[in-house]
Order: structure tokens, then C-alpha cells, then sequence
């Protein structure tokens, strides 16, 4: 048996035992390991560093090929680790991992203030009611209200809304998807988004095609500009 599996034994005996001697401690929530209760605490020392290893830096996090959006700022790398914080997000509605991630989208959206320029407006992606229904949890409006709370932005979180349900993105190309959600999106009050600079924010960014298409919804209402902002970059 090689150190590395008795040490990993070892951790793992560990955590079981803090976990039955301390059912009401912290624990990290991704590796549910022990953690001291302070509030605002949710990732352990390995996880937090796994998690700054996924933070995309400088240039990395700005992409400005999703037409017609001005610019797509990502804080962190889409990883096993920030998928299943997103996860959390997405089917727990765990507004802490919203808090955690907000940390990147910070740095991300300091780094994209030049393109992004002086946003007026935070507009979360919506969910379809059906998905709400659901899930319970919309998780790009966990996200919106936490930046709006650091940025000093102001939200409309029912700005935008998802008119028809979109069947599952995943594996689909590019040009699928553009097909799937274009006019999938309609602005609820013109008067709320006209001659507006609006910053969208959703989890993740993947092929672009969702946020391309609030942005022209957005546009044709009258907003001036639009950005999007989001915690990953598939
Ligand atoms: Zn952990």
C-alpha cells in the first residue's frame, strides 16, 4: 500500500469521525470535510485551492466572439469542482456557493470594466417557469443579486423572460443551439431597459448562443449596450 493511499485513508477516517462526533460543525462543501463554523466558510484549504486553480486571469476571461454582445467575461475555468458548485447553485439553491463564486466575478468583471464600461443595469439569464418549477431555483438570479450587492448596480431580475421552455443544450453544436434559444427571450417592460448599458449574468457561459440571444432582446428593446458576466466558461 503506498503513503499516498494510507494518507488518503487516513483522511477519509478523519472526516467520518468529525462528522459523527461534530454533526453540527461546518463542512466544506465540496469534500465534506471539517471546517471551523465561521460564516462565509464553505470550502476547505484543498477545495479553495483547487478552486483558485479554475479562476481564469487577465485576457483568459474576456471572449468577444458572441455577436452582439459588446464582450463575455468568465471568472472561473468550467472544472469538476466549479460544475459542482454550479450544481449546488443550480438544484440546492445554496446562495452561499452564489457568495464563493462572486469572489472570481468580481476580479472578472474589473478586468472587463474597460469593454464592459459603465453597466446601469444587472439582468440575470432566466429560467424557463416550468424549469422554476422544477428546481425551485433560478441560479443566475442567486448570482445577479450577489453582484448587484458588490458592484452597486442596480437588478431587474424580471427584465427578461424565457418564453418557451428550451430542451437541454448539452452536446448539441453550436449552430443547434443558436437555433434552440433564438427568440427564446422577450423583454417584459420596454421602459425598464431602454437607452440602458445592462450587464447579464448567468453560470456558465458554453457556447454563448443563450446569452447571445437575451442580448438581442435586450438590444431590440432599446438597450445601448450589452455585456455578459458569468461565474464559468464551459
Ligand atoms: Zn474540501
Amino acid at each position: 500500500m503506498g503513503a499516498d493511499t494510507k494518507d488518503q485513508e487516513g483522511q477519509t477516517a478523519l472526516k467520518t469521525l468529525e462528522t459523527i462526533l461534530f454533526p453540527h460543525l461546518n463542512q466544506c462543501h465540496i469534500c465534506k470535510r471539517g471546517l471551523p463554523p465561521l460564516q462565509g466558510v464553505i470550502l476547505c484549504d484543498g477545495c479553495m485551492e483547487e478552486l483558485r486553480r479554475c479562476q481564469r486571469n487577465g485576457e483568459m476571461c474576456l471572449d468577444f466572439g458572441h455577436e452582439p454582445l459588446d464582450v463575455a467575461v468568465s471568472a472561473y475555468q468550467y472544472a469538476d469542482i466549479t460544475g459542482r458548485l454550479v450544481r449546488r447553485l443550480k438544484y440546492h439553491g445554496d446562495s452561499s456557493v452564489a457568495q464563493l463564486l462572486s469572489i472570481g466575478m468580481c476580479a472578472a468583471y474589473a478586468k472587463g470594466k474597460e469593454r464592459i464600461g459603465d453597466a446601469e443595469l444587472i439582468v440575470p439569464v432566466p429560467s424557463h417557469y416550468t424549469a422554476i418549477v422544477r428546481r425551485g431555483y433560478n441560479q443566475a438570479y442567486y448570482l445577479a443579486q450577489v453582484m448587484t450587492e458588490h458592484l452597486g448596480i442596480p437588478m431587474e431580475a424580471n427584465a427578461l423572460i424565457k418564453s418557451r421552455a428550451v430542451a437541454s443544450l448539452v452536446g448539441q453544436t453550436r449552430e443547434a443551439r443558436r437555433k434552440a434559444v433564438d427568440k427564446a427571450f422577450a423583454v417584459q417592460r420596454r421602459g425598464l431597459i431602454e437607452g440602458k448599458r445592462v450587464l447579464l449574468i448567468d453560470d456558465v457561459l458554453t457556447s454563448g448562443a443563450t446569452a447571445s440571444s437575451c442580448g438581442k432582446a435586450l438590444l431590440l428593446a432599446g438597450a445601448t449596450h450589452v455585456s455578459v458576466l458569468t461565474a464559468c466558461h464551459a
